[in-house]
């Protein structure tokens, strides 16, 4: 089987300002990957990273989106919006909003929904948190995850992906090992085959995020269901981000 063309998505959250900005494009323009590359700032930035970047082979996204198509919704951006605004991508369901900002599944599915019918890209973040790995429900909690916000969903030719991103490992700088990793990416892909078939399945991109460098970005993306990256805290170092898409 062909391995799937590695995305990386850096997630910049609540981080960088126009100095992050200014940074990252500039050691960024002009490069080329085998991977594919995003980034997803702040939704402010969203613009003038796509103008500074539109004649690179970096992809924008953003770090949410709403459920709403338009109307009384204040602070909300639509899916409509980003693609208008040129963007590519999605992230749906990170655990940061299902823990801080009420985000669960049936909202995730409505985002789904409407980044698709935009003709975006959704990724959809899925993962256990400690105590549930401890109590050894992780392909429970996965099964919840998945088939909630992705049944009867009918994909056409569309594109989306799946981050496994376990709370444990965000920010703690305790990435899962790869055959940690990889174990459950092989469950969420049997779970894409039931939901999409064998062949979509194998179409889809799953990602790995949580607590991603340099040092670890290799060996993870070497595994047969690890399809990619979502990278946080070292995506707010451009030289470092840079060494993990160089080598994706
Ligand atoms: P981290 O965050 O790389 O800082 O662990 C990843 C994420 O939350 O997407």
């Amino acid at each position: 089987m062909n391995k799937r063309v590695p995305i990386v998505i850096a997630n910049w959250k609540l981080n960088g300002g126009i100095d992050l900005l200014c940074t990252s494009v500039a050691a960024f323009i002009g490069k080329h990957f085998s991977a594919k590359i995003a980034i997803c700032p702040p939704y402010l930035y969203l613009r003038d990273m796509l103008n500074f970047l539109q004649h690179s082979e970096i992809m924008i996204g953003t770090q949410n989106v709403s459920k709403y198509e338009s109307g009384a919704y204040t602070g909300e951006t639509s899916a409509q919006m980003i693609k208008e605004a040129g963007g590519s991508l999605c992230l749906i369901g990170h655990s940061e909003r299902r823990q801080m900002f009420h985000e669960n599944d049936p909202s995730c599915k409505i985002k789904v929904t409407r980044v698709l019918n935009s003709g975006l890209m959704p990724v959809l973040c899925v993962g256990e948190n400690l105590q549930q790995r401890e109590a050894g429900i992780t392909n429970d909690v996965l099964f919840r995850q998945l088939h909630d916000a992705l049944d009867g969903l009918d994909l056409g030719d569309k594109r989306i992906a799946v981050a496994y991103e376990p709370v444990w490992a965000i920010g703690t700088g305790k990435a899962a090992t790869p055959e940690e990793a990889q174990l459950v990416h092989e469950y969420i892909r049997s779970e894409l085959t039931v939901l999409f078939g064998k062949e979509r399945a194998e179409s889809i991109h799953i990602l790995y995020g949580g607590s991603v460098n340099k040092n670890n970005a290799y060996e993870l993306l070497s595994q047969t269901d690890i399809d990619g990256l979502l990278v946080g805290g070292a995506s707010l170092d451009p030289e470092h981000f840079m060494q993990i898409c160089l080598h994706a």
